[in-house]
């Protein structure tokens, strides 16, 4: 039996914890986390601010008590403040200020990702909102309650900035959604899929303003303008949605770390040093499209990455197979997925890319409702044809169509395989020439 602390109990340590308890009995898990909250599902809190559900409470799903049902320790609102990687001891405080010192045989660190704090003047005024913990979510929910906070404007149009500016827009509010890149979605989607969301969102009333700088926020107190190197916006509140940075206060000076900070890890979740481990956001992913380690700060690479450093830590060998960066949007009603690389990515990193399109129908024509097109885009490399990324977008659920996609990139298919694959034909689906075969098939 061994004693594991797990510092951060978020998606990858409550992952790592729930797997250490459920499969090796008697190992002694203690577990810190500086929150009060545990396993907030972010992905909903757009769709709890926009009003899509009734409430936060099924946004959670685990807890202290639950942790602690399973046989963990669990010492809420402690920070660990400093490791003793040497001696095998993590330092922290309680919420009470009590001071914390507790010995481990293993470490797993799962301390997340932090919002990028935009270093521009300003960005302390009242009304300014990171949106990463639930807390923050409840603080944006409070503050709507005063009809008088008309105008919101979003700083960054990844997915996190594009589902609230749908949100606060379905709330009533004037929304200006702004970004320094040209569209929204940029890295996850080219052109032509980022310029669907981008009419989506405007026809639906948000205002989009790409390719500009936000370079102050001006107010007395409380936020009332945000300045860019092109308009002056009127603001009664600002969200910095600009992306997240690895949270690697623990270790910076002892681990050994990615170009962005991320704590770099093997396949296994280890770190650079013996018995320490990092899971999640804080750590380093290797991503099967580029062959090569990566940083994707996803919820679903979090639990993973969880799994397979518990059973690691545990003496059970597991090595990670890599990810493709899946990921999927929805915003009024366009659904749009994609895995890999895009085709401006591809290029840019260097591969003789191209593309094979097809756009059709999803059901046959005599399928009157609930029927929709469907885009499909899939990126391969011209000289080893295998599959490097693929984007699909409807107003139906074709979401599940690229999950094949990512296995397909995974296990290094090639863009010929999938023209005959056998894929079945039911009108309630699909069509007898399945877009993915016609988009295969047309591929040079
Ligand atoms: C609005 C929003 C929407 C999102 N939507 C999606 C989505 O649709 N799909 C998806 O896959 N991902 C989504 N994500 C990303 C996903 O939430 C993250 O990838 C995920 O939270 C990572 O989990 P984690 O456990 O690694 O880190 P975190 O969630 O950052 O958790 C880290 C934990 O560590 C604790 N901690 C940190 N430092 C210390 C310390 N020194 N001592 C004690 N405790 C500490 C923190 O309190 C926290 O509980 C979204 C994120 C946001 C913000």
């Amino acid at each position: 039996m061994s004693k594991i602390v797990v510092v951060g109990a978020n998606h990858a340590g409550t992952a790592a914890i729930n797997t250490i308890l459920s499969n090796y009995p008697g190992q002694e898990v203690v577990v810190f986390d500086k929150n009060s909250n545990i396993s907030f599902l972010g992905c909903g809190m757009a769709l709890w601010i926009g009003k899509q559900i009734s409430g936060p409470e099924g946004l959670f799903y685990s807890s202290q008590e639950k942790l602690e049902c399973n046989g963990a320790k669990v010492h809420m609102e402690t920070e660990i403040k400093r490791v003793d990687f040497d001696n095998k001891v993590v330092y922290g405080m309680d919420k009470n200020g009590n001071e914390i010192a507790e010995s481990y045989d293993k470490l797993i660190l799962s301390t997340g990702s932090l919002p990028i704090d935009l270093p521009i003047p300003g960005k302390d005024l009242e009304n300014v909102q990171f949106v990463k913990l639930y807390q923050h979510a409840e603080d944006v929910i409070k503050k709507l309650e005063n009809k008088e906070l008309k105008n919101i404007v979003v700083v960054g149009a990844g997915y996190i900035g594009v589902e609230l500016a749908e949100a606060f827009q379905r709330c009533g509010r004037n929304v200006e959604l702004v970004d320094l890149s040209d569209s929204c979605l940029s890295g996850y989607y080219d052109s032509e899929f980022r310029e669907m969301m981008k009419e989506n969102m405007v026809k639906n009333g948000v205002n989009v303003n790409f390719g500009e700088k936000v370079l102050e926020l001006k107010g007395n107190g409380k936020v009332e303008e945000v300045v860019t190197d092109k308009k002056t916006y009127k603001a009664d509140m600002v969200i910095l949605a600009v992306g997240f940075v690895p949270n690697n206060i623990l270790g910076k000076e002892n681990l050994e770390l990615f170009r962005n900070g991320a704590y770099r890890v093997d396949l296994t979740q280890k770190s650079s040093l013996e018995d320490v481990y990092a899971i999640g956001d804080c750590a380093t992913v290797y991503d099967n499209s580029i062959e090569d380690t990566n940083y994707i700060a996803l919820a679903t690479n979090a639990v993973r990455s969880g799994i397979v450093a518990a059973h690691n830590v545990c003496g059970t060998k597991l090595e990670s197979i890599g990810v493709q960066g899946s990921n999927g949007i929805s915003i009024y009603g366009l659904n749009m997925v994609s895995t890999g690389l895009t085709l401006e990515k591809a290029k840019a990193l260097g591969y003789d890319a191209i593309a094979t399109e097809f756009a059709d129908l999803q059901k046959p024509g005599f399928i009157e409702h609930d029927n929709d097109t469907v885009f499909l885009k899939i990126v391969y490399d011209k000289n080893t044809r295998r599959v490097l990324g693929a984007q699909m977008a409807s107003r139906q659920d074709i979401s599940m169509g690229i999950h094949m996609f990512s296995l397909a990139i995974q296990e290094k298919v090639t863009i010929d395989k999938i023209k005959l694959l056998d894929i079945f034909f039911l009108p309630h689906f699909n069509q007898p020439y399945n877009y993915i075969t016609m988009a295969a098939l047309s591929a040079k």
